[in-house]
């Protein structure tokens, strides 16, 4: 586990993913977070405006009643059947005695049949005034059940401001129309109440009679007395839900709002109360900013860092591998060096061991070497190793072979997996293609160059050593210099006790140990026993 972390650490690409992955996490995490916080911005908007609206519904619906309470006291009292006979301040007293408590009513009259004052709680004589050609009279005269009717704002006739009139039909005892009682509300009671609300830039809080009309609207007024919005959305849906909000957008501005919304008791009244949604955001666009452009930075310097770092391990790793190689291979020929040679030759000696599959092993060494360096100095006698080289790895093609330079004029060629003709073949090849070697040195052709080699065959066996078969093939090259050079002797690894039968069908009986051949002689060479 633990090595598995250092060795993550030193991996570029490891360092990549992290430059990926913690960015992307501290996003993720950001991301949660600020969704979180504008969640509870929404929340917040939306608690404070149904609050809001419940304090003026509630304060609304209440003065509403205390001036309907004041009007059905006056039609209960107008039945008095001699009030007429009464002293006019007797007669006030008795008719407009609860108007006192309405502390937010305007005028307060009782108009006759045709619309004329007839009874003024401002006192006696009424003022001079007729109503017969508004709305609410003539809504009352054509139907008797209207019970309390509210109005559209309209100027009043005694004070000239805009009200709205709350009026109660008077009957006869007949129940026939006599007149009706009213009086008036100022809109300024509703702008006192609104002026007090802060609700921030774009929000609104306005009031509707159920035909659409807007009563008013704060912190703007209307443009108009009574505009009508009975055809707008919005308020198409105050009047249909009764309560509840939405979203929406306010068509006289464009400006996305909160409509949250309540009908005032059973009046037919609505009240709105709309906060701009970019007001809502306001606080959390500004914390989000600072959250996003913070967090962004941290993200660019961690992927920095971790491309800074990538890039760093990428280098060293690329050097260590260089330096690897070099370690490994021969400056002078390119070819793999003894270090190289030894590690391979142990890895494949394991696999065929455990594959019970043979292993060739071929040490050559050039012949007379020294006589190159002495003729034609040592770059000449570079020039023929480098040569030998080339013709050693032209002998020996197949994938999992190994060419290696494992001394000064000593190479040694591995084969894996390869039978002992296909072995004594790559020494044949070998001869022959050293054997056609021609090298110019600085002062002329060196001549012709032999190589003599060592062969051992076998198949490796438990217990056995990469040594041994090394120890063999030296033994053999010994012998070829001894037998005049310029030849291959061969050498057979004691066969695996249990091992499989293939390698007997190879050998002679008693046959283990070097045979030799000289290059270009006819006929298998690898029967003949050498004497020990
Ligand atoms: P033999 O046939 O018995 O192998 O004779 P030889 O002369 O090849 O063998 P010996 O071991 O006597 O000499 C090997 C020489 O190879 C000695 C050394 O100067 C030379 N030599 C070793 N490495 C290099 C090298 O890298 N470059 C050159 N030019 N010569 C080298
Ligand atoms: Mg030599
Ligand atoms: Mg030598």
């Amino acid at each position: 586990m633990a090595t598995t972390f250092r060795r993550g650490l030193r991996s570029a690409r490891a360092w990549i993913a992290l430059g990926v992955v913690a960015p992307l996490g501290m996003v993720a995490v950001c991301a949660a977070l600020l969704l979180d916080m504008r969640r509870d911005a929404w929340d917040k908007a939306a608690r404070t405006s149904w609050n809001l609206l419940q304090v003026i519904e509630r304060d609304v619906d209440r003065n509403v009643e205390i001036i309907d309470l004041a009007l059905q006291s006056v039609v209960e009292n107008l039945k008095i059947y001699d009030l007429e006979e009464l002293k006019p301040h007797f007669r006030q007293r008795v008719l407009f005695d609860r108007a006192v408590n309405a502390k937010d009513l305007g005028a307060m009259l009782v108009l006759d049949e045709y619309g004329n004052a007839l009874y003024d709680a401002a006192g006696w004589p009424a003022r001079r005034l007729n109503g017969g050609d508004r709305d609410y009279f003539r809504a009352h005269k054509a139907d008797p059940d209207l019970g309390l009717h509210i109005s559209r704002p309209v100027i009043s006739q005694l004070i000239g401001k805009p009200v709205i009139v709350l009026s109660r039909r008077v009957a006869m005892a007949d129940d026939s129309f006599n007149g009706i009682v009213l009086g008036s509300l100022s809109l300024s009671y509703f702008n006192r109440m609104f002026d007090r609300i802060r609700l921030g830039p774009g929000g609104t809080i306005a009031l509707f009679l159920a035909d659409g009309t807007r009563i008013l609207r704060h912190p703007e007024p209307n443009e108009e007395l009574a505009p009508n919005f009975a055809s707008s959305p919005n308020v198409q849906r105050f009047l249909r839900e009764s309560t509840g909000s939405f979203v929406g957008i306010t068509p006289s501005d464009d400006v996305e709002r909160l409509y949250t919304f309540t009908r005032v008791g059973t009046l037919p009244l609505y009240l709105s109360v709309a906060l701009s949604t970019a007001e809502i955001e306001a606080e959390w666009r500004a914390k989000a900013l600072g959250i996003g452009l913070v967090v962004l930075a941290l993200c660019g310097l961690a992927i920095g860092l971790s491309v800074l770092v990538a890039g760093e391990l990428r280098r060293r790793n690329a050097a260590e591998a260089e330096l690897a190689l070099l370690s490994r291979t021969d400056p002078l020929t390119g070819l793999p060096n003894r270090r190289a040679f030894e590690e391979a030759f142990g890895r494949a000696f394991a696999e065929t061991r455990r594959r019970s599959a043979p292993l060739g092993l071929l040490v050559v060494d050039a012949d007379h070497f020294k006589r190159f360096n002495d003729r034609h100095g040592h770059e000449g006698g570079d020039r023929v190793l480098v040569a030998i080289a080339r013709a050693l790895s032209a002998s020996a093609r197949r994938p999992g072979d190994l060419v290696a330079r494992i001394g000064g004029e000593e190479f040694a060629i591995l084969l894996p997996n390869t039978d002992a003709e296909g072995v004594a073949h790559v020494a044949e090849t070998a001869h022959a293609a050293v054997g056609c070697l021609l090298v110019e040195a600085q002062d002329g052709p060196v001549g012709r160059i032999t190589v003599s080699i060592g062969l051992a065959f076998g198949l490796p066996r438990a217990g056995g050593e990469p040594a041994e078969l090394f120890r063999l093939a030296d033994a053999a090259l010994y012998e070829a210099k001894a037998a005049g050079r310029d030849r291959t002797c061969y050498a057979l690894m004691p066969p695996p006790r249990t091992g499989p039968g293939g390698i007997e069908s190879w050998m002679e009986p008693g046959g283990d140990a070097p045979a030799s051949t000289r290059h270009g002689a006819s006929g298998p060479p690898l029967a003949v026993p050498l004497a020990s």
